[in-house]
C-alpha cells in the first residue's frame, strides 16, 4: 500500500469543540490576532465561542475583519502589520476558505516585515510564521487541513496558491456552518466534491488519499442529493454530513493536489465573479467524462459509491452549478495565452490534457 502522507494539523472536531478545548490556546501565547471576514464569524457564533475561550485563558485579542472573498495579498499584508503592531503571538482564522487561507498568509507577513504583498508567492521568507489556529464556518475548501492558501494578487487580480503553510490546530464544528445561505451551501458542497473527485483521479493519488476520497463520495452522495432535490437549506444532520465530507475531501486534496477543474475554475471567478465551488464544478462534468474514458473501472467505483451513473451525476452537478455566462471571442483569445504547458494540474489529469484542451472547454460558454 502507498500510505505516504504528511498531516501536521491537530484536528479537533465535534459540537462545542472550541468551548471544550480552550486549553489549546494557552500554549500559544498571551496575545493573538483574529482574522476574519465582514460578518460570518459573528453570524455563525464562532467568534463569540472563540473570544469566550480566550477570555477564559486570559489571552488578549484584536480583530482584523476586512478579509474579502478570494482574499487579496495586500489585505493579508496589512493584517500581518496589524498582528505585529498589536504584539500577536499567534493568529486565529475564523470563516470560510477565504479568511482561513488569508490567515496562513497573515501568519507569514506578521513575522516578515520587509515582505511586499506579492513576495508571498516566492515563499522564501526569513522568519518562521506565527502559529495558526483555524475555525471553519463553511463546508467546502478543507483549508482547515490543507497546507494551501489561495490568494488573489492585488497587482493583477489573478488567483494563485501557495503551499506548505499548515494550521497548528483546526476546530471543526458543523454548527458554525448552519447559518450559510442555500447558495453558499451549494457552492461549498460542490467545492468539496471537486476536491474529492480531482484527488481520486489524479496521477498523485495514493491508497490513503483514495480512502479519504471514497468516504467523501459516500457522504456527498447524500448531501448533494438533498441540496439538488429539496432546493432548500439543510437540517442539522445534512449540515454535519457536508462538513465531515469537506474535511475528508481536504485530507485527500492535501495528499494529491487538484487537477484541471480547479485551475481553469479560477478564470471563471476572476472574470465572471462565479463563487469558487461553482466555478470549479462548471468543469467537473468535463472531468468526469475524461476520467470515464481513461479510468473506466475507477469511475464505475465512484458511481457505485454514490449510487448513481455518469449521466445522472453530471446532470446534478451541472444544475447545481447553474452557470449562466457568455464568453466572448476576445476572452477566449486571452485564455489561449493564460496557460503554458506543462501545467502541474493539467499533467496530473488522466489522459493527455493540455492547455489547448483547457481553452476548448470554454467554447461551451460562447
Ligand atoms: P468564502 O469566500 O470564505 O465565503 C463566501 C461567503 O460566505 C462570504 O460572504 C462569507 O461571509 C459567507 N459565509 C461564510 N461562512 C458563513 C456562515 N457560516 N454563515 C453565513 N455566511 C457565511 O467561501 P469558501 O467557499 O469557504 O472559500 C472560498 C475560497 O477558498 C476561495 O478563495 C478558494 O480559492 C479557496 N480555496 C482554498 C482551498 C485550500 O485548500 N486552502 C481549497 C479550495 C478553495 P464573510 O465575508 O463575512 O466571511
Ligand atoms: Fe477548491
Amino acid at each position: 500500500m502507498n500510505l505516504t502522507s504528511y498531516m501536521p494539523v491537530r484536528i479537533i472536531s465535534g459540537t462545542d469543540c472550541v468551548k471544550n478545548n480552550s486549553d489549546v490556546f494557552k500554549s500559544l501565547g498571551k496575545k493573538c490576532l483574529i482574522v476574519t471576514g465582514g460578518s460570518s464569524a459573528k453570524k455563525s457564533g464562532a467568534l463569540s465561542d472563540v473570544t469566550s475561550a480566550l477570555d477564559k485563558c486570559n489571552i488578549e485579542y484584536s480583530v482584523f475583519d476586512e478579509i474579502t472573498e478570494n482574499p487579496y495579498t495586500e489585505d493579508c499584508r496589512r493584517a500581518g502589520e496589524c498582528a505585529r503592531n498589536c504584539g500577536a503571538e499567534f493568529i486565529i482564522g475564523i470563516g470560510g476558505g477565504s479568511p482561513l487561507d488569508a490567515s496562513k498568509a497573515v501568519a507569514i507577513f506578521a513575522t516578515n516585515a520587509e515582505m511586499k504583498h506579492s513576495d508571498i508567492y516566492n515563499m522564501n521568507y526569513k522568519n518562521e510564521p506565527l502559529p495558526i489556529v483555524l475555525v471553519g464556518t463553511t463546508s467546502g475548501t478543507g483549508s482547515e487541513v490543507t497546507g494551501v492558501s489561495v490568494l488573489t494578487n492585488s497587482d493583477n487580480g489573478m488567483k494563485k496558491s501557495i503551499g506548505g503553510v499548515y494550521a497548528r490546530v483546526s476546530f471543526c464544528d458543523y454548527r458554525y456552518t448552519c447559518t450559510m445561505p442555500y447558495a453558499v451551501t451549494v457552492s461549498t458542497a460542490l467545492d468539496a466534491f471537486a476536491h474529492a473527485c480531482e484527488s481520486y483521479f489524479s496521477s498523485m493519488s495514493t491508497d490513503l488519499s483514495e480512502i479519504y476520497a471514497e468516504k467523501a463520495f459516500s457522504l456527498l452522495a447524500e448531501g448533494l442529493e438533498y441540496l439538488y432535490s429539496s432546493k432548500d437549506i439543510p437540517d442539522d444532520r445534512i449540515r454535519e454530513i457536508l462538513n465531515d465530507a469537506s474535511i475528508y475531501a481536504g485530507l485527500c486534496l492535501n495528499i494529491t493536489g487538484a487537477c484541471f477543474p480547479h485551475t481553469v475554475g479560477y478564470a471563471l471567478t476572476e472574470d465572471y465573479g462565479i463563487p469558487h465551488g461553482k466555478a470549479c464544478a462548471a468543469f467537473i462534468p468535463d472531468f468526469i467524462k475524461i476520467c470515464a474514458e481513461n479510468k473506466p473501472e475507477k469511475s464505475q467505483r465512484m458511481f457505485d459509491i454514490m449510487h448513481t451513473d455518469k449521466y445522472s451525476l453530471c446532470r446534478m452537478i451541472t444544475e447545481l452549478a447553474d452557470i449562466n455566462i457568455t464568453v466572448s471571442a476576445a476572452q477566449l483569445e486571452k485564455y489561449r495565452t493564460r496557460w503554458v504547458d506543462p501545467v502541474k494540474n493539467f499533467s496530473r489529469t488522466p489522459g493527455n490534457f493540455t492547455s489547448d484542451t483547457a481553452v476548448k472547454l470554454f467554447e461551451k460558454f460562447i
